[in-house]
């Protein structure tokens, strides 16, 4: 394991001021639960680590007049324990509940899981210099990629694993970016950024800029959530594909939906297409089936991966018939 220091601010504008200063390569911990392995590995090779847990004000959830605010560092275990979420927010409580372990979970944080790097094998292994990591290939293109991208890859093949990015999406969250010069608030679904914008990272965040938190509009009258999630295994695993869905029905018709999927792009992958199928049609099998139809013909499988597209349908259909009152 490589040699680095430690620092442990302790308010968020100190936080920023580190961050913008710092020269080295920096890596933020918040629980550890991804970056200790990263740095074992000598994947992730920062000089400083910058502790985010004695930084104030940075965890727990507050109710706010037309929302929830979820600090960066609020436990994911905390987040599907709080009343506000079963209650308003089901596809939430879903997503967090179906993510790693308990022990992990009681661990792990809401930003650490929104800012997680990819789970690709090859990205993930120190002696492979792939296209995320400053080489000329991705080798999943045409190595092994039975867990790998149907839409959006193009120079880069990696799913991005996090089960609350296309729940929060779904919902409409917003992030709140700490920097030198005050916060910013962005859609989260404009947090993620392809391959082709910068292959080396996955969000927008830039040199000095730290996630703060996530607030998600309160729920509109008749609106309902499901996140659904398909894996290889029965136990803790990641996503092979996942969605989240939310929308409102009205006298048997879908009046408003959005639907982002897990597992199947580097980013949370918003199916508009299929949105814009169901739109004033009965949330039905059949308008699912037109749906993901419509949405799957943009998707490129690479020669393991195939499986996917029947995956996308499946996760689909039990989330859309899920938010029917
Ligand atoms: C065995 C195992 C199973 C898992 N299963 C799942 C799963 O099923 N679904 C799923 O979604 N995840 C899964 N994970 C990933 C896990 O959810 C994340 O590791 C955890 O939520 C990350 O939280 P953390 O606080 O430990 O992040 P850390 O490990 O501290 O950080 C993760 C990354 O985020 C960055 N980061 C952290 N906080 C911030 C911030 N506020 N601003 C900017 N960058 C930040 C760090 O620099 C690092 O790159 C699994 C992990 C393991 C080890």
């Amino acid at each position: 394991m490589r040699e680095f220091r430690i620092a442990e601010p302790r308010t968020a504008d100190e936080l920023a001021a580190l961050l913008n200063e710092t020269r080295e390569p920096v890596a933020l911990m918040a629980g550890g639960t991804d970056l200790i392995d990263e740095l074992k590995s000598g994947v992730e090779k920062a000089g400083l680590v910058v502790d985010l847990r004695k930084v104030e004000g940075l965890a727990g959830i507050a109710r706010e007049k037309d929302g929830l605010r979820i600090g960066a560092m609020t436990r994911v275990a905390e987040l599907a324990e709080d009343a506000a979420v079963p209650r308003d927010f089901p596809s939430l409580r879903q997503a967090a509940l179906s993510l790693a372990t308990p022990q992990l979970r009681n661990v792990g944080t809401v930003g650490g899981n929104l800012c997680q790097r990819p789970r690709c094998w090859y990205y993930r292994d120190p002696q492979v210099v792939c296209r995320k990591k400053g080489g000329f290939n991705c080798f999943a293109y045409q190595g092994r990629n039975k867990y790998h991208a149907i839409f959006g890859g193009d120079s880069c093949f990696i799913v991005y694993p996090s089960d609350l990015a296309p729940a929060l999406i779904s919902l409409g969250a917003k992030a709140a970016i700490g920097t030198a010069k005050g916060d910013q608030a962005m859609p989260l679904e404009q947090f993620y950024i392809l391959p082709e914008v910068d292959v080396t990272r996955e969000n927008t965040l830039a040199k000095g800029q730290f996630l703060k938190s996530v607030w998600v509009p309160a729920p509109k009258a008749g609106q309902r959530s499901a996140y659904v999630k398909l894996k290889e295994r029965g136990t803790w695993d990641f996503a092979l594909v996942s969605a989240a869905v939310s929308g409102v029905v009205k006298d048997g018709l879908i009046a408003e939906i959005a639907i982002v999927m897990g597992g199947v792009a580097p980013i949370p992958w918003r199916l508009k297409k299929a949105e814009d199928v169901l739109l004033g049609k009965p949330p039905s099998e059949a308008a699912v089936r037109q749906a993901a139809d419509e949405a799957l013909k943009d998707a490129s499988p690479l020669r393991e991966n195939g499986y996917k597209a029947d995956l996308v349908f499946a996760a689909l259909k039990e989330a859309v018939l899920a938010i029917a009152p």
